[in-house]
């Protein structure tokens, strides 16, 4: 019998199903055209994305931004000393992109545990 998945795992796969056809970097062919040096910032980040919708219960976006801000763009490497992040800027990560959706699908998957 095949092992139930854990609920990262299930995050994952709706992720990939549901966000990554839709992400700016994904090519045509399917790949994402992001080099490998730098990977992709909602699954690299997806354990602590999932502590934080964990932690936040608030029917605001901004709750979770601020964390998102704090725990993720604080070690992610390209946002600067000021708090600037150029891709972001530039609407060019995915995370901050799509992070209503990534917070939609976590809650959704976290609510399935209880
Ligand atoms: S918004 Fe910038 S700092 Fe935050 S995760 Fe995306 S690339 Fe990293």
């Amino acid at each position: 019998m095949a092992e139930a998945k854990s609920v990262q795992e299930r995050i994952c796969e709706r992720v990939e199903a549901e966000i990554s056809p839709n992400c700016m970097h994904r090519l045509p062919t399917g790949e994402c055209e992001q080099p490998e040096n730098l990977p992709c910032p909602i699954h690299s980040n997806i354990a602590r994305i999932i502590e934080i919708v964990r932690s936040v219960s608030s029917e605001r976006i901004d709750s979770y931004i601020d964390r998102l801000r704090a725990e993720v763009c604080n070690v992610c490497g390209m946002q600067d000393e000021f708090g600037q992040c150029c891709m972001r800027n530039q609407l060019d990560c995915c995370l901050d992109a799509f992070f209503v959706l990534v917070v939609r699908i976590v809650e959704e998957e976290l609510a399935r545990e209880l």
